[in-house]
């Protein structure tokens, strides 16, 4: 069988999530996905890691010394609101930007969880991220009991209106659908439901910001890994991958990105 290539016109982005994952030695992968980028496929889509930040300055450097700037973004994981202050163990936008980031993941549900992040601090979080030049990375995405209960619309619907601020564009913010269920987990929803929940959250979107809401890219993330990926990737609606577990070695995320092979 032939496989087909997902086209969008909207050109994709496949983020790993590193999370509390990846010490000097993982630095490793990043160098193999790099050669993959460099080697003769080409991929139709943007590529980012998003390391721990104790790594962010020391992948930024490796970037640079394989002269892959532009083949491989890098992004912060979560940020403070503020630029400064007494917030101890935190990071700001700002100083995730001068590591390397060019985005930052805000609103991940372990950050919602774990830390209980509210709506509103997650919308603080994409402005700081917009007032240091970084590309807030917002997800979105519900528990398994809200999607038993059938509230899956309303609960995606609500956090999407809570947590984005005005003047969210294309290029300043992304979207990740990330069903809580699916995280870590091996499940992933049908395409059919992700095709209803990215399809309301692109209407949700362009009926907020006009034409922005139609350009600004939809990430779905939960469980993606290379057998699942072209399926996943050719969604209407899905411009892209938020990748957790798979993105932690080169040879699973190569796999993934393999979905957008020109
Ligand atoms: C994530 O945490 O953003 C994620 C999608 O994780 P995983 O791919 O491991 O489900």
């Amino acid at each position: 069988m032939t496989k087909k290539t997902v086209k969008t016109k909207l050109r994709p982005l496949v983020a790993g999530n590193w999370k509390m994952n990846g010490t000097g030695a993982d630095m490793k992968q990043v160098r193999a996905l790099v050669k993959t980028l460099s080697g003769n496929h080409r991929y139709a889509c943007d590529t980012m890691i998003c390391p721990p930040a104790t790594l962010l300055s020391r992948l930024a450097a490796l970037r640079t010394s394989l002269k892959a700037s532009r083949k491989l973004a890098l992004g912060g994981q979560d940020c403070h609101a503020a630029v400064s202050g007494a917030h101890t163990g935190d990071v700001s936008a700002e100083m995730l930007k001068e590591a390397g980031a060019s985005a930052v993941i805000v609103g991940h549900s372990e950050r919602r969880s774990d830390h209980g992040e509210t709506d509103k601090q997650v919308k603080a979080k994409v402005e700081a991220a917009h007032r240091a030049g970084l590309t807030a990375i917002m997800c979105i995405g519900e528990s398994l009991k809200q999607r038993k209960a059938g509230d899956t619309l309303k609960v995606v619907g609500k956090q999407l209106r809570g947590s984005l601020p005005d003047g969210c564009t294309a290029s300043n913010t992304v979207i990740a659908y990330e069903p809580v269920w699916a995280i870590g987990s091996g499940l992933t929803p049908t395409v059919e439901q992700v095709a209803q929940v990215h399809l309301a959250l692109r209407k949700a979107l362009q009926r907020r910001f006009g034409e922005a809401g139609s350009t600004m890219r939809i990430l779905y993330g939960g469980s993606v890994k290379p057998s699942n990926a072209d399926e996943l990737m050719a969604v209407p609606h899905v411009n892209g991958a938020l990748v957790g577990g798979a993105s932690l070695t080169a040879r699973d995320f190569s796999g993934i990105l393999a979905a957008y092979k020109a």
